[in-house]
């Protein structure tokens, strides 16, 4: 089987391989790597015979290593000899394994494969609390400003914060400023055009005009209209309107009356719509697409199942494997779509791929069936999990780097019948509201009215203030958003999160792990002794973590968190239910921010008209709430280019803000019963959501349909 005889395998060890494993892990899964030779790795496994074993130890040793196994096997005595002279030998026991930083100074690979991949180990133990590295500091690298830039600021249209983030941005991505300003969703595009038109003396194209017939657009090469931004609009047979991302290129305007024989009268078209119209005409295959026409011509794709090492190897030494190129696209294009999470999941005989975008799933895709188990292998090995492991759910993640921007992809795999369900969860790690600069909290949608309120409760000095709703209604990004205004050097915060979603500058985060007894709870304690100044806890979800909270809000601390409810109210009557005494949460609340994200209008192709009594009966619950409505004009989701067809385009947040005042503290105390809680609360001022919710189709900024889907239908 080897050219090693068991009593030499000591002198054989190399030390090097034994250190990229904790003793820990081959203690408990009885393996030794013994050493290089004639490019194997030679590892000593108990149990070798057991197949299933076998591959699981080997994924785990190739992942690590990269190397190709082979394998000895052990009896347990060898085994336990060699582990105790490793021991001895090295103390590789003691040696703290501290949490990998996500390589945010490596140096830049802006493709879109795998390219930069990392992850933080599940397996480490933490030994410190790693502070943050953040290497692109927003104001520093900025360029100069620009003549449009000046001039939007001069109209009072953006900020310089918001041009400076811009900059960086446009210089980053190669993006006109403008283009980059409309995207960050600072101007709108009607304001864009305007500007353009104004600084460079040229009118604009109008939307309506942006229909193009297909056959007007073939009037000019496709190589053409790339090279130059250049669109033929329409044409009286005459002269040609063509608009141009640079219309003063006359160079370009003689060429379009060599190429067509009509005069060119050229207007403004903006970058982000010189986009779209190349997308609608010449690109209408994607990525993806073209990777699947390729899939099914490829022949050389084997569906048999191959052995362990063929299958990891492929994934390692051919980048430009096909199903790696069509994995990588399937994330790259969720990422351009914006979508939140990635299903891949089986369905009768075949697996699809569904994206969530603004809180909706959507089909993209049935993945050929060809490559159905590579592609779960090839996300399984890029998230190092155990790709011979097809029956327990399990848990990965890696870092990929992708125009510039880092995502943190969460995977996890759920056994479904005999194949396997996986959902990948993308995390962006930089979000705008993450501002050194701009102290000011930042919460989409919420007023100003809402964010006062929110900014009077960051003043107290303890004190607990909880974020609440279901899962996906933006509770963490407002945590982060409050973090970052009372984030600076003279206080010390701490986070415990399960998963850490956005990396703060200065603030020590930390990650939950079950498997390391890592708990919201026990790092409630752990941080209490560091003397933290405020500390945010992912979620209150058991008495241990709401004790912890309360002690340390008793204690002069200021305590962020959340808690999954509905209601700002229903959140008081849970934490009694989770068994707090009542007057302890009267005394260390703060205040309660319930909130929700509703899907905001196409601002395109929003149509107004008139609702029927059944559909405002749906929605309200007194005669003051429909009298709101009369003589008020509405809008519905109609759908177009601009949205997908869908009617909307992002989301905005509705809030229902409970600061804690004297009286609620007091009925509090006295009473847990939520509608008697939210009538002072709301005598007090307060916005319920509901309210939130039909001010917010009064503006419109949504619909009747998307209030419904959110709130629900009123049952009164
Ligand atoms: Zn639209």
């Amino acid at each position: 089987m080897s050219s090693f005889i068991p009593e030499n395998l000591k002198e054989s060890i190399n030390k090097e391989y034994i250190n990229k494993f904790s003793i820990d892990i081959l203690k408990q899964e009885k393996f030794v790597p013994i050493n290089k030779q004639d490019d194997f790795l030679y590892v000593g496994i108990v149990d070798a015979e057991n197949r299933e074993r076998r591959n699981s130890i080997l994924t785990k040793v190739i992942l690590t290593t990269k190397l190709k196994p082979k394998v000895i096997a052990l009896t347990e005595e060898q085994f336990d000899e060699l582990i105790m002279f490793c021991e001895e030998q090295n103390n590789v026991a003691d040696e703290p394994v501290l949490i990998k930083i996500e390589p945010l100074n490596q140096p830049e690979k802006s493709d879109n494969q795998f390219g930069q991949v990392d992850q933080l180990n599940q397996d480490s133990q933490i030994d410190a609390v790693v502070p943050n590295i953040r290497s692109n500091n927003v104001a520093s690298g900025a360029p100069p400003k620009k003549k449009l830039g000046e001039q939007l600021i001069g109209d009072g249209l953006i900020t310089e914060e918001q041009l400076t983030m811009a900059l960086t941005e446009s210089k980053q991505t190669g993006t006109p400023i403008g283009s980059v300003l409309v995207k960050l969703g600072f101007i709108h595009i009607e304001q864009l055009r305007e500007a353009l038109s104004r600084q460079q003396g040229y009118a604009h194209v109008e939307s309506k005009d942006l229909k193009v017939e297909p056959n007007v657009i073939r009037l000019l090469p496709e190589d053409f209209v790339k090279e130059n931004q250049a669109v033929p609009i329409s044409t009286d047979g005459k002269t040609i309107v063509v608009g141009m991302v640079h219309p003063d290129n006359k160079q370009v305007l003689n060429d379009i009356i060599y190429l067509t024989g009509l005069k060119p009268f050229p207007l403004i078209l903006t970058h982000i719509e010189y986009e779209k119209c190349i997308n609608n005409f010449f690109e209408t295959k994607r990525e993806t697409e073209k990777l699947m026409e390729e899939i099914s011509l490829d022949e050389n794709i084997i569906i048999m199942e191959e052995s362990l090492w063929n299958q990891v190897e492929k994934e390692f030494e051919d980048e430009s494997n096909i199903v790696a190129r069509f994995a990588s696209s399937l994330i790259t294009e969720a990422i351009e779509k914006k979508a939140s999470d990635i299903h891949i999941e089986p369905r009768n005989d075949k697996y699809v791929v569904r994206y969530r975008t603004d809180g909706i799933l959507r089909q993209i895709l049935e993945v050929p069936s060809k490559i159905e188990n590579l592609l779960i292998s090839r996300l399984k090995v890029v998230a190092r999990m155990d790709i011979a492991e097809h029956r327990r759910p399990q848990d990965g993640s890696f870092t990929l780097k992708y125009n510039n921007k880092l995502y943190n992809l969460r995977l996890n795999t759920l056994p479904v019948g005999s194949k396997e369900k996986m959902v990948i969860r993308i995390l962006r790690s930089e979000m705008r509201i993450v501002n050194k600069e701009n102290k000011k909290i930042e919460i989409v949608g919420a007023l100003e009215e809402d964010i006062k309120k929110i900014e009077l409760m960051t003043t107290s000095p303890h004190g607990i203030i909880l974020a609440t709703g279901p899962t996906g209604s933006g509770k963490t990004t407002t945590l982060y958003s409050i973090l970052n205004r009372v984030n600076n050097e003279m206080v010390n915060i701490t986070t415990v999160e399960d998963p850490v979603e956005i990396k703060l500058e200065g603030i020590n985060q930390i990650q939950v792990n079950a498997k390391a007894d890592i708990t919201f709870a026990s790092c409630m304690r752990a941080i209490l002794r560091q003397d933290p100044d405020i500390i945010m806890v992912g979620e209150i979800r058991d008495i241990e973590t709401l004790d912890a909270a309360i002690y340390a809000s008793l204690t002069g601390h200021l305590v962020l968190s959340t808690v999954h409810t509905n209601t700002a109210t229903a959140t008081i009557t849970r934490l009694i239910n989770m068994g707090a005494a009542p007057y302890l949460i009267a005394s260390s609340l703060v205040g309660v921010i319930a909130q929700r994200l509703m899907r905001k209008l196409c601002p395109m192709c929003k149509e107004l008209y008139n609702p029927t009594e059944q559909e405002l009966e749906l929605i309200v619950s007194s005669s003051e709430d429909y009298d709101g409505f009369i003589g008020n004009k509405i809008y519905k989701a109609v759908g177009c280019s601009n949205c997908d067809d869908m009617g909307y385009v992002g989301r905005m947040g509705i809030y229902e803000i409970m600061p804690i005042n004297r009286e609620l503290k007091k009925i509090i105390t006295n009473s847990n019963i939520a509608h008697e809680i939210e009538e002072i609360a709301v005598s007090c001022g307060m916005k319920t959501l509901q309210r939130s919710g039909l001010d917010a189709i009064l503006k419109g900024e949504t619909t009747i349909n998307e209030y419904i889907r959110v709130l629900g239908a009123n049952n009164e």
